[in-house]
């Protein structure tokens, strides 16, 4: 399998690669992004085959249909990570809390957020190009509370690996700033920065275009890659546990082989929904990819009126997040694949000039085909929360928002998968206050929504709390640099 770029080639770079160069190098002409140049099938006989197996023999197959230049015990190996899950023999469990409305929970894995899904397996796979090639690569990653612990982890003590991880002070719940502060491999690097998530982000772009740090990393020979979702292979993983789910409908027996569901998404980066769509366009059986997200909707705007349009806004924080985004990276993917190199690099360049594009009505329609959307607000959510958490079931905010996707969007009953992307663990003092209960802290919260609802708080989560921490730097943006020279 080849990948090409969704902007066009630019006469440089090759115009086809392999996976490979695809996720050591993601950045691709004229600022775009990789993709695969086709989809493997995912027919009925593929479904089939697979109604037995376990979660890795299903993503084993697919990996091997998609053609990758990986090795098949690299490929083994690093799905032996799904090992680590809570229920090594069901790494995704479907739990149904509706009669047709099934939660597949994501978010068994390390760090507790469905960011280990993919970046446990593609850490794995990149460490060992890294290693193979014998070239030094540094990951750098902002962070607003789930990809950097996930990122950390996947990368902990792997051989020409470093990671430098930035997260905003104050900007993350407690428990994913220790997931990061104690992490105490000598190949990792986390700071503070102090500002919002975008201050954040925006000091990242500047140094990633600094000269002076780019010359740095070339005479100390170290490569730059990305662990985000503009790296395709973190979007190949998102891929088979919508593939999954399916199948686990089928398994118990809520729908039979062939039947069409919809699936609810809570969308940042799109990433998640973009492995939902791969999946449909390959054949998996999907009536529409429902994107959920909070009052940050651009993605409402973009699926409901064909307006892309950050000209006006400004983020706004909310209790979901790792939603809280407002350019959604993984839309130029699906606008590549519905419109082509030529129309996606015009409507991305309008983006960057006049922070805004518009779809033609046939385009629209194109996309609304596959995708409809909705957003929720913290206070809808909360009441989501505490609804279900009176049935008995504890859900996070980020997935609270499906549940009004599911209520509202679908054209016919049929059987939905909504997406759990993070353990309520990770946002604890929200939960506690959905169900009436402010906490100071999340120590306080873990122990009483603990104590007043149905769930236990799992021992990684607990441990945090009296770990060594290893990471004490807090700096202002512009100190970053001097930072990372330090742990170059
Ligand atoms: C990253 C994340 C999302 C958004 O996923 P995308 O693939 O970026 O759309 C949603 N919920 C949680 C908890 C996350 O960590």
């Amino acid at each position: 399998m080849q990948f090409i770029e969704t902007r066009g080639n630019d006469g440089q770079r090759a115009a086809e690669i392999n996976f490979s160069d695809a996720i050591l190098s993601p950045s691709a002409s004229f600022g775009g992004l990789y993709v695969p140049k086709s989809l493997p099938a995912l027919d009925r006989d593929f479904l089939q085959k697979h109604l037995k197996s376990h979660y890795k023999e299903l993503a084993a197959d697919f990996l091997e249909s998609f053609g990758i230049d990986i090795d098949a015990d690299i490929i083994a190996a690093a799905l032996e990570r799904y090992n680590g899950f809570d229920d090594p023999a069901d790494p995704v469990p479907v739990v149904a809390v509706e009669e047709d409305c099934f939660v597949s929970e994501l978010y068994h894995g390390q760090t507790r957020a469905f960011k280990d899904m993919a970046l446990q397996p593609f850490g794995y796979i990149l460490s060992r190009l890294a290693q193979q090639r014998g070239e030094n690569y540094l990951i750098m990653a902002a962070t607003s509370g789930d990809t950097g612990p996930a990122t950390l982890e996947t990368f902990k003590d792997q051989d020409n690996i470093k990671v430098a991880c930035l997260y905003p002070d104050g900007g993350t719940s407690d428990v994913q700033r220790l997931q990061m502060v104690t992490e105490a491999a000598s190949n990792l690097k986390v700071i503070g920065v102090k500002g919002n998530f975008d201050d954040t982000q925006s000091a990242l772009k500047a140094l990633l275009a600094s000269q002076e740090f780019k010359d740095e990393l070339a005479s100390r020979d170290i490569k730059l890659s990305a662990a985000n979702s503009v790296n395709f292979g973190r979007i190949i993983f998102q891929i088979i546990y919508h593939i999954h789910s399916y199948i686990e409908l089928v398994r118990q027996e809520k729908i039979a082989m062939g039947d069409p569901i919809y699936l609810v998404v809570p969308s940042g980066n799109f990433g998640n929904a973009l492995g939902g769509y791969y999946a449909k366009k390959a054949g998996l059986p999907i009536k529409k990819i429902l994107i959920a997200s909070n009052i940050n909707n651009i993605l409402t705007d973009l699926i409901t009126k064909g307006e892309y349009d950050i000209s006006h806004r400004e983020l706004i924080l909310t209790e979901s997040p790792a939603m809280d985004i407002l350019i959604s990276s993984n839309v130029e993917r699906v606008l590549f694949d519905k419109f082509g190199a030529a129309r996606t690099r015009e409507l991305m360049e309008q983006l960057a000039t006049q922070k805004s594009y518009s779809l033609t009505d046939a385009e629209l329609a194109a996309l609304r085909e596959d995708f409809d959307a909705s957003f929720s607000n913290d206070s809808e959510c909360e009441s989501v929360i505490a609804a279900y958490a009176k049935a008995g079931y504890i859900m996070d905010p980020h997935t609270a928002t499906c549940l009004r996707a599911y209520e509202e969007l679908r054209e016919e009953k049929l059987p939905t998968v909504i997406y759990s992307t993070a353990e309520w663990t990770k946002f604890s003092t929200t939960v506690a206050r959905a169900l009436g209960h402010e906490c100071k802290d999340d120590l306080e919260a873990l122990e009483w929504v603990s104590q007043n609802a149905t769930v236990t708080i799992p021992k990684v989560v607990s441990d945090l709390f009296s770990k060594e921490i290893k990471h004490t730097t807090v700096v202002e943006k512009d100190a970053i640099k001097e930072e990372m020279l330090k742990f170059l």
